[in-house]
């Protein structure tokens, strides 16, 4: 690891002038946020991110790491941790797709560490990305390729992808956010904002090195995920290599409103498969209307995975993330909706 400069400003405020002050400084400076800094410091150690200044946001804990409840939406302060959240019980019978999605990721060590801003801003697994001794990474090297397109890329995306990058987003409470239609509430040098979750990721494109819609310096400080009919009829399911402490290979998150067994709404998002959070925008119009059956599941699955593009090694990931549907699907329906 290289030296660089700490700091542990003691609010939102003081957080957001001093990265301001740093950047008006040198608008290319590499200074980053810490929050668990489960991501942030396996890549410096990784030398893949080489900040030259770390902000660490933990104080901001005790202001913004809140989990409440009013009678229109939750509301999760970014700095809560993963595991809070997972165990809350108005969050286990009000909101299933968002406390199963936490308590599936990582481990429970990791759960206590990190937080729920740091956890849907964490950067991909892409092995060629989290290796500095392969020179070909246009998200790491902006210009200088993708390995993965002729590599081993099993892991690697179908959906979203771009001829400049395959990989996969690696998060599972991303997710439950984007089926929720979450919103989150950023706090930057130009003031706060609100701005639907599902506007959060970018897609790689010809840019991948740029992951996300935050404008420089602003802090994620709050999501807000409404208590629609859905979300109490809600899932997250997660196919992985390994039972724990593994990320997706297919994930699905689905909140269903359903009115004498026919879908009045549909939520879908998928994970493991798609370069950012997926949702299943033709999947969920597949269902709408219909009685939920192993037919219209299907029908909705082969919808989601229309556009795929696979590569030499992970095709599989089509009929998986297919079969993954269906089975959230059917599970789905037939799960009793908390009052
Ligand atoms: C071995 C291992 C297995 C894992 N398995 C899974 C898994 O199965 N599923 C899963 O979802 N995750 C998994 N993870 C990832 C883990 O969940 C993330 O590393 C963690 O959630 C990141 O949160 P953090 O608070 O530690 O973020 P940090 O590492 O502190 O920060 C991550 C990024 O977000 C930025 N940041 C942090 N908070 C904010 C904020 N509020 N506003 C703006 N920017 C911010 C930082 O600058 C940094 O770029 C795994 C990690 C490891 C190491
Ligand atoms: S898939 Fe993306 S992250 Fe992986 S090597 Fe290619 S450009 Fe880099």
């Amino acid at each position: 690891m290289r030296p660089f400069h700490y700091s542990r400003p003691p609010s939102m405020v003081e957080a957001v002038v001093e990265m301001r002050d740093v950047l008006a400084a040198d608008p290319h400076a590499s200074a980053t946020f810490l929050a668990g800094g489960t991501t942030v410091l396996d890549l410096m150690k990784l030398e893949v991110m080489q900040p030259s200044r770390v902000i660490d946001l933990t104080a901001l804990r005790q202001e913004f790491g809140y989990i409440r409840r009013d009678g229109a939406s939750f509301q999760l302060g970014a700095f809560a941790s993963m595991a809070e959240v997972a165990a809350h019980p108005d969050i286990i019978a009000h909101v299933p797709v968002i406390a199963q999605s936490l308590s599936l990721a990582a481990s429970a060590q990791l759960r206590n560490m990190a937080s729920l801003g740091g956890n849907v801003l964490q950067r991909t697994r892409c092995a060629y990305f989290r290796d500095p001794s392969w020179g070909a990474c246009n998200k790491r090297v902006p210009g200088s390729g993708c390995a993965a397109l002729e590599g081993a890329n099993r892991a690697h995306a179908v959906l979203g992808t771009s001829a400049h990058c395959i990989a996969t987003y690696p998060g599972d409470f991303a997710q439950a956010l984007l089926a929720l239609d979450a919103t989150i509430v950023v706090v930057g040098p130009r003031g706060s904002r609100t701005l639907p979750f599902a506007a959060l990721h970018r897609l790689p494109g010809t840019t991948p090195h740029l992951e996300t819609h935050l404008h420089p310096g602003e802090i994620i400080a709050e999501f807000i995920v409404p208590a629609a009919p859905w979300a109490r009829r809600s899932l997250y399911l997660k196919i992985r290599d390994r039972q724990s402490y593994e990320f997706a290979v297919a994930s699905v998150a689905v909140a269903l409103d359903i009115d004498g067994g026919t879908v009045r709404e549909a939520r879908i998002a998928l994970g493991g498969v798609a370069s950012v959070p997926w949702r299943a925008g033709e999947a969920e119009a597949a269902l709408q209307g219909l009685p939920l059956s192993d037919e219209s599941a299907r029908t909705a699955a082969a919808a989601a995975f229309a556009d795929a593009t696979p590569h030499a090694h992970n095709a599989f990931k089509v009929a998986l993330g297919q079969s993954t549907l269906v089975r959230a699907l059917l599970q789905v329906a037939s799960m009793e909706p908390a009052p």
